[in-house]
């Protein structure tokens, strides 16, 4: 992988596909290349199942609100996918962390980057820094990245609509 590994990038991604599930193997592994990930071989519908079945677990993270609950979700995360970290140079572009064992099929390699991932935001930017948007029909789910971490909506259409919804609401 290559993404920044362990960062932001890592979330955005894992909340990219919870939020729009992939319906195949080729779309998953696209959908990881575009975020800059370097997928090593091709993606079977194995990776699809089992990628599922990360995000739900993820999903779960996302909507839990007390904290400690949280952190106990993501070190069962953790303690299932991360291997200790290592040092490589594998696409030859420069140095960094792997917090998984080589040769893992592309679901291997997403489990480990959204547990380790995740726990790097949270405990870096915030551990409420994560969540679904506040308008009720929106079940979408961000990473707040924003400067104050008070990002409420997923979207300024969303922002928009509330905010359109709470002036009507106290004109009528
Ligand atoms: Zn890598
Ligand atoms: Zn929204």
């Amino acid at each position: 992988m290559h993404l920044n590994p362990y960062g932001e990038d890592a979330v955005k991604l894992a909340a990219d596909l919870a939020n729009r599930r992939p319906a195949s193997a080729e779309e998953l592994a696209d959908r990881c290349r575009a975020a800059g990930l370097v997928v090593e071989g091709p993606a079977t519908p194995e990776d699809l199942e089992r990628t599922a079945v990360v995000l739900d677990t993820w999903e779960k993270v996302v909507d839990t609100t007390d904290e400690h609950e949280r952190a106990e979700l993501v070190n069962g995360m953790l303690a299932a996918a991360a291997a200790y970290p290592r040092m490589t140079d594998h696409v030859g572009s420069g140095w960094h962390l792997h917090y998984r064992d080589e040769g893992q099929p592309l679901s291997g390699v997403l489990f480990s980057l959204i547990a380790v991932g995740t726990a790097l935001h949270l405990t870096g930017r915030g551990v409420h820094r994560l969540r679904r948007c506040a308008v009720t029909e929106c079940t979408t789910v961000f990473a707040d990245t924003s400067r104050t971490g008070r990002q409420r909506y997923c979207s300024p259409r969303c922002a928009n609509r509330d905010a359109v919804r709470r002036h009507r609401a106290r004109a009528a």
